[in-house]
């Protein structure tokens, strides 16, 4: 229906409301820009922004405001004591921005040198991915950096570890594998998913790629899947370029909830490890425990890195809030133990506000077969703890009252 001849007709005023003008103000609140495509002045402007010559924004997989202010503020909490600008790249799920950083330095014949107990996802694309296009990996212990030394040579693409490696909570010396990467002449990325910045900042130590899961520990709510990589702007450009082709790029609403998560991000994490720092002593002195792993721990053999490479607070070093334990009497003992808790959830990922179990030897590394697991040092029993906000007390009175008796 036109009202007047002169006046559009009803579906172009219903697909051409008053256009959106952002305010002049500020908001407090992050702003959702859930859209898909922008619009230009002019085709020369259009032209300008798609050729990078103006800065602006055309679509949404190739840049938004929301994923963008997310991947800034990330980048401001990892770039603390660097010198040097530090930039961030939002992915929509922690594989998406490792994938995308192995494609971005990786060509066919290059070798990935890359710490054996690797994240199941990141194996995953080494081996059954980036394998068929000519990449090879090379595993090495990380904490062997003899070791790891001796397995870089001219091939060699890039140094691949992460600050706790899962389960054994393995802790990465991360200014001596920063010399290694740098007399390589190769980058050194770090994936510092269950350290978090809050924990520690993988570029103050030498590291020139930070990648992170944010479905962990900077979303924190297990409400949504998010990833991100954190470096100097120039290499960054090159992640970008590889991110628009790929199409991993993060949605607005996904980047809204992340960033608002940020927030929390010291409060949650710094309870969590002191919570963690609790469980793991008392559990280690139960005589129905065999074993904990935790970096807090003396015993750990990360514990001295761990001490002078994270942050300290009045609690004292904030060890990570995950943990390994292992209840004598096997894998049997280590899923009935998960099963008779009421608190802590049987539940995968780690590092939101509720605590979180699983066991390790069925679930996470399930590829393992037992010869495996044994020479990767992780019992059949074993069971990953991720700690959350719950008070630590009832946490304790939880786990403890699981137990089982056996062993
Ligand atoms: C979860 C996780 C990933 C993968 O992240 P997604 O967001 O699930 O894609 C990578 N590395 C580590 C250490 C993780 O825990």
């Amino acid at each position: 229906m036109r009202p007047t001849d002169s006046s559009p007709g009803e579906h172009t005023r219903a697909v051409h409301p008053p256009a959106f003008d952002p305010p002049v103000q500020r908001p407090l609140g992050l702003p959702v820009y859930r859209t898909a495509a922008f619009a230009f002045a002019d085709s020369e402007e259009y032209a300008e922004v798609l050729g990078g010559r103006r800065p602006g924004y055309s679509y949404s997989r190739v840049d938004n405001p929301t994923a963008d202010a997310f991947a800034r503020a990330v980048a401001a909490l990892e770039g603390v004591g660097v010198d040097g600008e530090v930039a961030g790249q939002p992915f929509a799920s922690g594989m998406a921005a490792i994938s995308t950083v192995l494609l971005t330095l990786c060509r066919a014949g290059s070798e990935v040198v890359v710490q054996r107990a690797v994240y199941g996802g990141t194996y995953g694309v080494l081996e059954h991915v980036l394998a068929r296009f000519g990449v090879r990996a090379v595993y090495v212990d990380a904490t062997d950096v003899v070791a790891v030394r001796a397995a870089t040579g001219p091939a060699t693409a890039l140094l691949y570890v992460e600050t706790l490696a899962n389960p054994t909570m393995a802790v990465a010396d991360l200014p001596a594998l920063a010399e290694v990467a740098q007399d390589a002449g190769v980058p050194l990325v770090v994936d510092s998913t269950f350290a978090s910045p809050a924990v520690c900042r993988p570029l103050e130590h030498g590291a020139d790629l930070v990648v992170h899961s944010a479905t962990k520990y900077l979303g924190g709510h297990s409400d949504v899947t998010g990833g991100l990589v954190v470096g100097p702007p120039d290499l960054l450009a090159r992640v970008r370029d590889a991110r628009l082709d790929l199409g991993g790029s993060l949605a607005p609403d996904e980047a809204w909830a992340l960033h608002r998560g940020l927030a929390t991000l010291p409060l949650r994490v710094a309870r969590q490890c002191a919570s963690a720092a609790v469980l793991a002593g008392a559990l280690a002195a139960d005589r129905r425990v065999a074993r904990v792993d935790y970096p807090g721990l003396p015993t750990h053999p990360g514990h001295a890195t761990a001490a002078r490479l994270f942050d300290a607070d009045e609690h004292g070093t904030r060890f990570g809030a995950v943990l390994t334990v292992t209840p004598h009497g096997g894998a049997d003992a280590g899923r009935a133990w998960c099963d008779r808790m009421r608190l802590a959830e049987v539940a995968t990922s780690l590092g939101g506000v509720r605590t979180k179990v699983s066991h390790v030897a069925s679930t996470t590394h399930r590829q393992m077969d037992a010869a495996t697991l044994a020479a990767a040092g992780i019992d059949a029993g074993a069971v990953r703890v991720s700690v959350g906000l719950e008070d630590p007390a009832d946490l304790l009175a939880d786990l403890t009252a699981a137990l089982p008796d056996g062993g």
